[in-house]
């Protein structure tokens, strides 16, 4: 008898094979808040209007006097408009109908929650934007966050932004050595941390960081505690230079004026995940940022009044900030935060809050699809995911096995996928579907947004044709573009407007097919070269994971005296799957019969595990340091470094280091 993994299989290859397409059901169409496909014509005609016309839902202190003021590569937006952005996205909603509407649904490790309407998030933002003002906050004074998912965190962003005290996140799972980095670069007056943070149980001790870190680190004048943890945790404070929150809010008034900031004043500054190198402090200003964000978290999750959104990203990301934060919010909509993770206490963690919540819009990433893939459509099946109506995925290309696992498991085909591209310097979402119009094709994020132009190029600058890989690159500004990198405005023309004049530089590969929808093929790094062919690591994993056996793969190239340059494979199988010689065999020639012998990878090698960002991105530059037997370069940013130094280990015992 065929086994269902095999039966899946059999589908998907059919399916993909007569590269079916998913018009969005009838019954979604239908409801869609944007159904008419004029929206992209008026926006690519008149891109001011369109954004003016979309900044109207935006409340003002002062009318803007011109959308847009472009002397590339240096924009501004609403020139001349003052507004405030938790004041768009918590007191005008704390002052309507909205006001006893869950803003902030909020599950903790188990055990734990906590809602907060708008009426009640207005006043903790407004005792906190008064604590931070008594130590001495200023406008323009940068205040670094350094905390687990909790409550307290979006407060303290929306603190600093009522303030006009730029925010700089830094994500809860980095090292002391990290975190110090980011605070020196930004020059940090106030840092935020806690006492420790919840991970499966365990403690992680986040105050024990703060302290190693700001010892290098002379321009932090105080540390703000949150208590998450207490006695398990044994943070040690300072006196005069560390305060506990909760003393500091119970003394703070909980009225607090917003501070009128110019469209274009410094929202936040948030350092890139460093995939490919050292991170960059991406500056995102106030209007053009809030408008760009909740514009598109309006149309591209088609946002109703009652929804319950769930982004299931860290705010320590640029997802979380714009689509658990800043969007959502200004939008009014209700928000869910957790604050642990996928397992915990057991694998349907995810299934069980969205049953509890009648979570609505679900947004994650596909790492995280092809890990629940692993542990098997079981656990999903164990709750009710009805109130389900769309779904999102973030963060890399998604695989078409994973698309289609996603489609059928968790949205019961029922629910539109909208795969988003985007990156921290765009601040929000670029290439996607809307759901209510654009038939999807699982692997391709669609279509430029409305007003978004983009192009894919050779080396030349030449657009290629229909099919052909080349450079991601976006030629009209958008709102929410980053304007500089913080501190280094020099590398903010060079790595971005350089290679091409006038133009974006994305630094991910794509391919346009006949229909205009954009395929991204990874990292321009990413790209291989075998004999001449160029490949893209993308394909070759994606024909490795819709093999029965493969978990994930990660793909690169080393060098190769004939080829130039060879494929190797590094390979996690599923559950209960032998790696055998005779498997290795078989998924070197399903990827041959996939995508051509040419992309036939030379070498694949099992590994329980691959290495991450701690932003869970795999982290190919490494791979290709061991596969090439070089040093392994910077591992700061890696989620486990345990990971890559086993696997180099096991990669040179099994003789392949040589
Ligand atoms: P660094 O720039 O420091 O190396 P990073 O690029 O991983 O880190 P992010 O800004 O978090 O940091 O990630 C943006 C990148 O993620 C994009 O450039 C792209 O490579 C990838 N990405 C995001 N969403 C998608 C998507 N839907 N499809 C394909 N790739 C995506
Ligand atoms: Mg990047």
């Amino acid at each position: 008898m065929a086994d269902p993994a095999a039966k899946q299989q059999e589908r998907l290859a059919a399916l993909l094979q007569e590269g079916r397409t998913f018009p969005p059901p009838e019954e979604f169409r239908r409801q869609a808040n944007i159904r008419d496909v004029k929206v992209y014509e008026e926006a690519q005609r008149d891109l001011e209007g369109f954004w003016g016309a979309q900044a109207e839902r935006l409340d003002w202190f002062k009318r803007w006097d011109k959308a847009l003021e472009w002397n590339a590569p240096w924009a501004k937006w609403f020139v001349g408009g003052k507004l405030n952005a938790a004041y768009n996205c918590v007191d005008r909603h704390a002052r309507s109908e909205r006001r006893n509407k869950a803003a902030i649904l909020w599950e903790g490790e188990p055990g734990d929650s906590r809602v907060l309407t708008f009426g009640m998030l207005e006043r903790e933002v407004n005792r906190f934007a008064n604590a931070l003002k008594s130590l001495g906050v200023k406008k323009g004074d940068r205040v670094a966050i350094y905390l687990g998912m909790v409550p307290e965190l979006a407060i303290a962003l929306l603190a600093c932004a009522k303030i006009g005290a730029p925010h700089s996140v830094v994500f809860g799972g980095f090292s002391a050595e990290s975190l110090r980095e980011r605070i020196q670069d930004a020059k940090a007056k106030i840092l935020i941390t806690g006492d420790g943070a919840w991970r499966r149980g365990n403690v992680v001790p986040l105050k024990h960081h703060a302290d190693e870190a700001i010892q290098g680190a002379p321009s932090i004048e105080h540390v703000v505690v949150v208590e998450r943890v207490g006695k398990a945790a044994h943070a040690a404070m300072k006196e005069g230079r560390d305060f506990w929150w909760h003393e500091l809010v119970a003394q703070a008034s909980d009225q607090c004026d917003p501070e009128a900031m110019d469209a274009e004043d410094l929202l936040y500054i948030l350092y890139t995940s460093g995939t490919t190198g050292k991170p960059k402090g991406v500056v995102h200003t106030t209007a053009g940022y809030l408008l760009g964000v909740s514009t598109t978290h309006r149309m591209i999750f088609d946002i109703k009044e009652n929804d319950v959104y769930w982004c299931t990203a860290d705010i320590g990301w640029v997802t979380g900030h714009s689509y658990i934060v800043y969007g959502p919010l200004a939008n009014g909509c209700t928000t869910l935060m957790y604050e642990g993770s996928p397992d915990y206490p057991d694998r349907d963690r995810f299934w069980s809050i969205v049953a509890k919540y009648g979570v609505n819009v679900l947004y994650t990433a596909p790492t995280a699809i092809r890990t629940f893939m692993r542990w098997g459509a079981e656990w999903p099946a164990k709750h009710d995911l009805s109130s389900l109506r769309l779904l999102g995925t973030v963060g890399e290309p998604i695989n078409p096995e994973a698309w289609i696992w996603y489609h059928e498991n968790i949205g019961h085909e029922r629910c539109p996928i909208v795969d988003t591209w985007w990156q921290t310097e765009t601040g929000m979402i670029l290439i996607s579907p809307l759901p209510g119009l654009t038939a999807t094709k699982p692997g391709s994020a669609t279509r430029p947004f409305p007003g978004i132009e983009a192009e894919v190029l050779d080396e030349r600058g030449r657009r290629v044709g229909p099919g052909a890989g080349g450079y991601l690159v976006l030629t009209r500004p958008w709102p929410a573009m980053f304007r500089t990198i913080y501190g280094d405005p020099d590398r903010y023309v060079n790595q971005y407007w350089s290679r091409y004049e006038g133009k974006y530089f994305t630094g991910d590969g794509a391919k346009v097919d006949e229909d205009g929808y954009f395929w991204l093929l990874g990292r321009v790094d990413d790209v291989m070269n075998v004999a001449g062919h160029r490949i893209s690591t993308y394909e070759v994993e994606s024909a490795l994971v819709d093999h029965s056996a493969v978990a994930e793969a990660a793909v690169i190239a080393k060098a190769h005296d004939v080829k130039g340059q060879a494929i190797a494979a590094f390979v996690t199988l599923k559950e209960g799957v032998q790696p055998t010689e005779e498997l290795k065999a078989g998924l070197k020639q399903h990827v041959a019969n996939k995508i051509g012998a040419i992309a036939r990878p030379e070498d694949i090698f099992f590994t329980p595990e691959l290495p991450k960002t701690r932003s869970a991105k795999i982290m190919r530059r490494l791979l290709r340091d061991i596969a090439e037997g070089r040093v392994l370069g910077d591992t700061t940013t890696l989620a486990d470094p345990a990971v890559i130094s086993k696997l180099k280990q096991q990669y040179e015992e099994e003789g392949k280091g040589e």
